[in-house]
C-alpha cells in the first residue's frame, strides 16, 4: 500500500489566516513543509503507481488545493472514509459539486462512503441527492470489520467528538492505523488493538510540545503521542523501528517543521508533512 499524505495541519492551516506568529510567517517566507493544509490523505493499493486515488480519508476544505499541488483528480475515487464530521475533514461542498459536471456524468463511478452513525446525522443535514450524486453512505459501528473493495477495514473508536473512527487499513498481509482525531485512547480502544501487528501509524499530535502530561481527550500533545507509542510498543503491536508518523499539526506550540523533526527524531517519530509519501 501507498499512502499520500495530502494535509499535515489541524483545524488551523499553516499560515494561518490573519496570524503572524513566527511559524505562519516562517512558512510564508520559506516555503517547504512548513507549509501545512487541513488533513486527508489517497491511499493506493501495491502496483498502482497513478496520482488518481480509488481510495481515500477525509475531505477537508484543502482537497481542491491538494489537487493543484499534488497534480491528481478524483474522478476514479470509489471509496472515501470519514474520521469524522469536523469541518476541517468534512466539507461536503465538494460532494454537491459533483451534480455539476462538465464531464460526462455517466463516467462518474459510484462514491461509497463510510463513516459512524453520527457523521452520518451531519452528512444528512447537508440534504445530498445520493443518486443523483451517485453517492452511498455505509454506516459503519466501532471495532466493525467490514470490506472496502480489496481492502479490510477495522474501526476503533476515537478519543475525540462522539463518533470519531480510526481505521486499520488491511491488504495483502499489511496493517496501518490511521489515528485522528484523538486523546488518549479508552481502555475499550486499547484492549480492541490487543493482538494487531502494526506496519505503520499514521497519528496525530495536534499540539506539538505542550507539557509532558497525558491529553485524555480531544487531541495529543507530543508526550501523549509518544506514551501512545510507548502502550502500542508494550503490546508488541509495533516493533521499535515501525514507521510512526506525524498528522494534524497546526501552529500549535510554535515550532518550525525542522525543530519538530529535532524533537521526534530521537524517540525514532516521523513528522508529517504535506505531500509525504509512504509505502508499506
Ligand atoms: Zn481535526
Ligand atoms: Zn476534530
Amino acid at each position: 500500500m501507498r499512502f499520500h499524505l495530502l494535509g499535515s495541519a489541524a483545524g488551523k492551516p499553516v499560515p494561518r489566516t490573519f496570524c503572524r506568529c513566527r511559524v505562519c510567517l516562517h512558512a510564508l517566507e520559506q516555503g517547504g513543509p512548513d507549509l501545512r493544509t487541513r488533513t486527508g490523505m489517497n491511499l493506493f493499493l501495491d502496483g498502482d503507481s497513478s496520482r488518481e486515488p480509488k481510495y481515500r480519508i477525509d475531505l477537508p476544505p484543502d482537497t481542491g488545493h491538494h489537487m493543484m499541488a499534488h497534480r491528481f483528480n478524483l474522478n476514479l475515487l470509489e471509496h472515501l472514509l470519514f474520521t469524522h464530521s469536523h469541518e476541517d475533514h468534512f466539507d461536503l461542498l465538494y460532494l454537491r459539486h459533483r451534480g455539476r459536471l462538465m464531464s460526462d456524468r455517466a463516467e462518474m463511478p459510484w462514491l461509497n462512503i463510510y463513516g459512524s452513525a453520527e457523521t452520518k446525522g451531519e452528512f444528512d443535514t447537508w440534504n445530498l441527492n445520493l443518486d443523483d450524486l451517485r453517492l452511498r453512505y455505509h454506516q459503519v459501528e466501532p471495532f466493525q470489520s467490514f470490506s472496502v473493495d480489496e481492502m479490510e477495514v477495522f474501526a476503533i473508536k476515537g478519543n475525540h467528538a462522539p463518533g470519531t473512527l480510526h481505521y486499520v487499513i488491511r491488504h495483502a498481509g499489511k496493517s496501518v492505523l490511521l489515528a485522528w482525531d484523538t486523546g488518549w485512547y479508552e481502555d475499550e480502544t486499547w484492549e480492541a488493538l490487543k493482538g494487531l501487528k502494526l506496519d505503520a501509524v499514521f497519528m496525530e499530535c495536534t499540539q506539538f510540545g505542550g507539557p509532558e502530561e497525558i491529553r485524555h481527550s480531544s487531541h495529543c500533545n507530543f508526550y501523549t503521542l509518544r506514551m501512545m507509542r510507548e502502550r502500542l510498543l508494550e503490546m508488541d503491536v509495533i516493533l521499535g523501528d515501525t514507521p510512526y508518523v506525524t498528522v494534524h499539526m497546526g501552529d500549535n506550540g510554535l515550532l518550525l517543521h525542522s525543530e519538530r523533526v529535532d524533537l521526534a527524531e530521537p524517540h525514532n517519530i516521523t513528522v508529517g508533512y504535506d505531500g509525504l509519501e509512504l509505502g508499506v
